[in-house]
């Protein structure tokens, strides 16, 4: 049955989804109610904040704590050269609302960590006896460390909330998703515990292609449409590799390990709480 809740203006905006028997209008209208919260507004979080901003998401989070800089502009496609020295959730969030007026674009201008996690994914509720505003349903990583990778993948696992994976070094990529429907895997199930700081150099250290993380955030992009959809095989349980250099695509299996310290058959961590996000992830000593 066709849901006529879509205006005229939206048939027109959404015309080449509504077409289309995998979207239809109910499948727009599914992305109209959808709720994203993107974890960095840098170079993978750019495209996925536009893309999921033209697809026309209802209610898009961005949550980033850092200033523009110039030496961002070679990839954080999101900003311009006048943004400099802005926040970046500001500058990000312009861009939505120049985009698409039908999103309720949200600046959180904070870092992500074990106190402000739980407020930023489910809407801050510690107004008394007010209900939660907001809250997301799917949380992209879309971030360029450890401490809030590890966090992000331990939070989402342990609540069952749909976690997008991406990450960037050099002219390398990776990108999965975990529904966090039930059984895992996570991404520790991959990687336990984070390296030892200082072993994996950063960006501004080794550098990045500048448009490496576009082709990864995209991808992530396309995740989260086809996850708020119900349409096409997420890459679930499976870790896609992209190596630009070489322009080759490679997809290794991820299996839940019954050892793993979030997911396993039994986990030490039962709560984000128990985890020290410095250095390697891991349960702190006390
Ligand atoms: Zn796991």
């Amino acid at each position: 049955m066709t849901d006529l809740r879509l205006d005229a203006t939206q048939l027109e905006r959404y015309s080449r989804h509504v077409i289309m028997d995998e979207v239809g209008p109910e499948g727009q209208q599914r992305l109209l109610e959808g709720a994203v919260l993107v974890v960095g507004a840098g170079g993978l979080g750019s495209p996925v904040i536009q893309y999921l901003a033209a697809a026309g998401v209802g209610r898009l989070g961005i949550v980033d704590d850092d200033v523009v800089e110039r030496s961002n502009l070679q990839r954080q496609i999101v900003h311009g050269d006048d943004d400099v020295g802005r926040p970046k959730v500001d500058s990000a969030a312009d861009y939505v609302r120049r985009l698409n007026p039908d999103v309720d674009v949200r600046a959180h201008e904070t870092r992500v960590t074990s106190e402000t996690i739980d407020d930023l994914v489910r809407g801050p509720h510690n107004a008394g006896d007010e209900p939660a505003d907001g809250g997301y349903d799917v949380v992209v990583d879309a971030s360029d460390n450890f401490a809030t990778r590890y966090l992000c993948n331990d939070y989402c696992t342990l609540e069952g909330i749909p976690l997008s994976h991406g990450a960037i070094y050099r002219f390398e990529g990776q990108v999965t998703t975990f529904p966090n429907d039930g059984d895992g895997p996570c991404y520790r199930c991959l990687f336990p515990e984070a390296p030892e700081p200082g072993t994996v150099p950063d960006c501004a250290t080794t550098g990045v292609l500048g448009v490496l993380p576009g082709t990864v955030g995209c991808i992530q992009a396309t995740e989260v449409v086809k996850h708020l959809l119900g349409e096409g095989d997420l890459l679930e349980g499976r870790l896609l590799i992209y190596d630009a250099m070489g322009l080759s695509f490679e997809t290794v299996d991820v299996r839940r390990n019954p050892d793993c310290p979030v997911c396993g058959d039994d986990p030490e961590i039962e709560s984000i709480r128990d985890v020290g996000y410095e250095g390697t992830c891991t349960i702190s000593a006390d």
